[in-house]
């Protein structure tokens, strides 16, 4: 096996098109357990670790470009701010060896439906989008487009991660996980969402439940008509049960999980429901607080 370690973004994007089958290798979190169960067993590893910037961010405007190997410690200690729902759900991964070596690039190479960070990045909303770069260029994939099967991406076989980019949060957002126990372990199902007054929209993410990450878009829709008709975003009013019910279903309705040793079909139906009703009112809650602090 070959093991390829380019010092520069230049040297890495060359090495890729000369090998299109080399693994690239970030935090190793997923990569390194697939090689030692030999799941794979690639031509060859190409590893990142020595291309700084992909551990870097930057946040310009509205916007933060969060570097594919930034990894997840640092999304906790340095971004709950402009990106609260991925900071809540970067918490939720593995161990702290893990979130000290774990990245969203390396989520986003892996496309897990179980993945965390996922939800968080379509609750955020469509403008988030993940740079693909190769030697022919760079392109932004929408979040939307990204995923396209279980445990595929639409990257082309030349193409690396150079960073995922995120707008700063102009709401409350939130990210909730049920698992078989409270670290450690792989999601049964996971939620994520964001209440975005700017736009007048929210974003919602479901993890766990589908053969791939993905919106629950009938929801999203339902919830945005009701703020808007209703004036809830001026006036900050509680939602009222029925309206938070009937999100949680459609959430449900949103999700085609499978039975597996995790949990059944219907759990996850059911307790996307729940969470789904949970972090609407949680979000809502503190929506609500800021717009009466500021009148
Ligand atoms: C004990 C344990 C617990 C875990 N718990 C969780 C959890 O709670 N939640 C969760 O979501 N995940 C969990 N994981 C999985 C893993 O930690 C995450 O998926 C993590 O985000 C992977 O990041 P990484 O940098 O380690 O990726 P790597 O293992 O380096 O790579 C993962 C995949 O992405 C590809 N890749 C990496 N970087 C790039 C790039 N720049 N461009 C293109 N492709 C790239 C690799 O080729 C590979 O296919 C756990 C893993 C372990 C071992």
């Amino acid at each position: 096996m070959e093991f390829l370690r380019p010092a520069t973004w230049g040297e890495a994007l060359a090495a890729k098109a000369e090998h299109p089958s080399a693994l690239p290798i970030a935090g190793g979190t997923d990569v390194m357990v697939e090689l030692n169960f030999d799941v794979h067993r690639p031509s060859a590893i190409l590893d990142l670790n020595r291309v700084a910037e992909l551990a870097e961010w930057s946040q310009d405007g509205g916007v933060v470009r969060l570097g594919a190997a930034v990894p997840y410690a640092r999304i906790i200690a340095e971004l709950s701010g402009p990106l609260p729902g991925l900071a809540l759900a970067s918490r939720t991964v593995g161990s702290p060896q893990i979130r000290n070596r774990g990245s969203v690039g390396g989520n986003l190479g892996a496309a897990s439906p179980a993945g965390d960070a996922h939800p968080a990045l379509l609750a955020a909303g469509r403008d988030v989008c993940v740079e693909a770069a190769s030697v022919r260029g760079t392109r932004l994939i929408p979040i939307d487009d990204f995923y396209t099967g279980v445990k595929r991406n639409s990257l082309a076989a030349d193409e690396l991660i150079r960073a995922v980019r995120v707008p700063v949060a102009d709401g409350p957002q939130q990210f909730s996980k049920i698992g078989t126990r409270n670290a450690m372990v792989i999601a049964v199902c996971a939620f994520g969402f964001a209440l975005h007054p700017g736009s007048g929209t929210v974003g919602t993410g479901i993890g766990s439940a589908a053969p791939t990450p993905r919106r629950a878009v009938e929801a999203e829709e339902y919830l945005r008509g009701v703020l808007a008709e209703r004036g809830l975003w001026e006036s900050g009013e509680a939602l009222g049960t029925e309206v938070v019910q009937r999100f949680g279903e459609l959430v449900k309705a949103a999700a085609s999980p499978i039975d597996d040793v995790r949990g059944t079909a219907e759990y996850r139906r059911h307790a996307l429901a729940v969470l789904a009703r949970r972090t609407l009112a949680w979000t809502w809650n503190d929506y609500g607080k800021q717009i009466r602090s500021a009148a």
